[in-house]
């Protein structure tokens, strides 16, 4: 069987933290967007574990749902209903550490801008994706 890492990454996100399980207006269970690649896997699963903790603090905290986890200018970014300031903190910093962290391996990183997309990549990711284009 093909083993897709996104796949299996969302299901562990969708089973341990209620905030990326959602219903919609029609009442279908639905799941959070989440389009960014394996190497802001781990950073994303640092941030749910402190959201958990500040939710659980939180009598509302069933209202704090996340649609979309994505990548933009080379940023990890949300979208997302109903925030504390606690909350609010928490993604912005995942924000900010996401532009040091290369978006395919984990490794140290920091933003290339000289491609079209921008992305946040190490030396090596940036080399080979730079080889592509030769
Ligand atoms: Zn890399």
């Amino acid at each position: 069987m093909f083993f897709d890492p996104k796949e299996e990454f969302r299901n562990k996100l969708t089973n341990r933290f209620s905030f990326y399980n959602w219903t919609n207006a029609n009442g279908t269970q639905s799941y959070t967007a989440i389009s960014i690649k394996s190497g802001w896997y781990n950073l994303l699963w640092d941030i749910s574990l402190e959201i958990e903790k500040e939710l659980a603090k939180d009598a509302k905290k069933q209202l704090f749902k996340v649609f979309e986890v994505y990548q933009k200018y080379g940023e990890m970014n949300f979208r997302y209903t109903y925030y504390s300031y606690n909350i609010e903190r928490l993604l912005l910093e995942a924000e900010d550490r996401s532009n040091k962290i290369c978006e395919m391996c984990g490794q140290f990183g920091g933003l290339r801008e000289e491609c079209m997309f921008i992305l946040t990549l190490c030396d090596e990711c940036n080399s080979k994706r730079n080889e592509r284009f030769i």
